[in-house]
C-alpha cells in the first residue's frame, strides 16, 4: 500500500467525543497539539495546558474555530500547586474532566559519566511527577464526577528499549507504565482508564532538537544520526507522524469500557514489535 496518512485512513471512522471534557499537558506544540485538534474533531471540549499562558492561548483560540469550547491553562506540570489550581479551574469554567492525555514532555541527552545530576532530577519532574501530579488531579476529579474517564499516558518506544545518551528519558519513560497499570487497576470500579501510548520518533521541536545534540554526541552527521540511530530498526526507514499518534489517542480516549485499560500501544512503524 502506498503512504497515507493516519488522519486521510481515519477519516471516515466515527470515534466520537461529544459530551467530552479533554485536557492535554503540553498541547501548545508537537505531539499534544495534534492530540487536543483530533479530539476537538471528534467534538470534546478541550483545555490546552502548557508552561506558558499566551502559548496554550493561541493553540486554545486556533481549536476553538472548531467550534468546541477551549479554555488556556498555565500549567507547570512538575508544580504541585498549579496543576491543582490548573484542573480547579477547569472544574469551574467547563467541569469535570473525562479525559486527560499528560503528555508534556522534554529531553535531554548526553553519557550517563557526563549527566548532571540536576539534568536527571529535572527531567524525571517533568515526566514521572507531572504524570502522577496531573493523573491524581484527573483521578479526584473523575471519582467526584462519578462518570469515570480515560487517562492516556504519552509513553515511547523507549518504555520498552533503551538508547545510548538518554538515561533519565528512558528510565522514566519505564516508570510511566508503572503508573498506568496501578491506575487501571485503582481505577476500574470507577470507570476509570489508563494506557500508554508509545511513539517513535516524531518530527516534533522535541526530536528536530535531538538531531544536531546527538550528531555532536557521537561524532557523526545529522543525515547518519536520522538514518542509523533514529529510524534505523524500523521496517521502512520512516518517521512516525503526529497524525498517527493522535489517532491511538482518540481511540484509547473513546474506548467504552474497561476491557482496554492497563494497556501500552507501540506505535514506531515496527521499530519495537511487542
Ligand atoms: P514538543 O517539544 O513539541 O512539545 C512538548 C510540550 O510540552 C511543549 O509545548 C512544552 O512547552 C511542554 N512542556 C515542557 N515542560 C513542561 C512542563 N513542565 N509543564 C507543562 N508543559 C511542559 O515535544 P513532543 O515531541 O510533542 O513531545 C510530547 C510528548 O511525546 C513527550 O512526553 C515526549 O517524551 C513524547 N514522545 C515524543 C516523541 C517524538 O519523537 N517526538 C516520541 C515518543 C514520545
Amino acid at each position: 500500500m502506498s503512504r497515507q496518512s493516519a488522519s486521510a485512513v481515519h477519516a471516515s471512522t466515527t470515534l466520537s467525543l461529544k459530551g467530552k471534557i479533554a485536557l492535554v499537558t503540553g498541547s501548545a506544540s508537537g505531539l499534544g497539539k495534534r492530540i487536543a485538534e483530533v479530539f476537538a474533531d471528534a467534538g470534546a471540549d478541550i483545555v490546552v495546558a502548557d508552561l506558558k499562558l499566551a502559548d496554550a492561548q493561541v493553540t486554545a483560540d486556533e481549536i476553538g474555530g472548531k467550534g468546541v469550547k477551549t479554555l488556556a491553562v498555565a500549567m507547570d506540570v512538575t508544580n504541585e500547586a498549579a496543576v491543582d489550581a490548573g484542573f480547579e479551574k477547569v472544574q469551574k469554567d467547563l467541569g469535570a474532566i473525562d479525559i486527560l492525555v499528560s503528555n508534556a514532555g522534554i529531553q535531554i541527552v548526553a553519557p550517563i559519566q557526563d549527566f548532571k545530576f540536576s539534568d536527571w532530577k529535572k527531567l524525571l519532574a517533568v515526566h514521572l511527577d507531572g504524570g502522577f501530579l496531573t493523573s491524581r488531579a484527573a483521578v479526584r476529579q473523575m471519582i467526584a464526577s462519578g462518570r469515570g474517564g480515560s487517562i492516556i499516558f504519552m509513553g515511547s518506544v523507549h518504555s520498552k528499549e533503551a538508547s545510548r545518551l538518554k538515561s533519565p528519558y528512558v528510565t522514566a519513560k519505564h516508570g510511566l507504565e508503572g503508573l498506568a497499570k496501578v491506575i487501571s487497576k485503582e481505577g476500574a470500579a470507577h470507570g476509570i482508564r489508563s494506557n500508554v501510548i508509545c511513539p517513535g520518533f516524531v518530527r516534533t521541536p522535541l526530536v528536530e532538537k535531538q538531531i544536531p545534540e546527538q550528531a555532536q554526541e557521537l561524532g557523526i552527521s545529522e543525515e547518519e544520526v536520522i538514518k542509523n540511530v533514529m529510524l534505523k530498526d524500523t521496517v521502512d526507514g520512516e518517521f512516525t507522524t503526529v497524525d498517527d499518534v493522535a489517532q491511538v489517542a482518540l481511540t484509547f480516549a473513546a474506548f467504552p469500557s474497561n476491557a482496554l485499560t492497563g494497556q501500552s500501544l507501540v506505535v514506531s512503524h515496527g521499530w519495537f514489535m511487542q
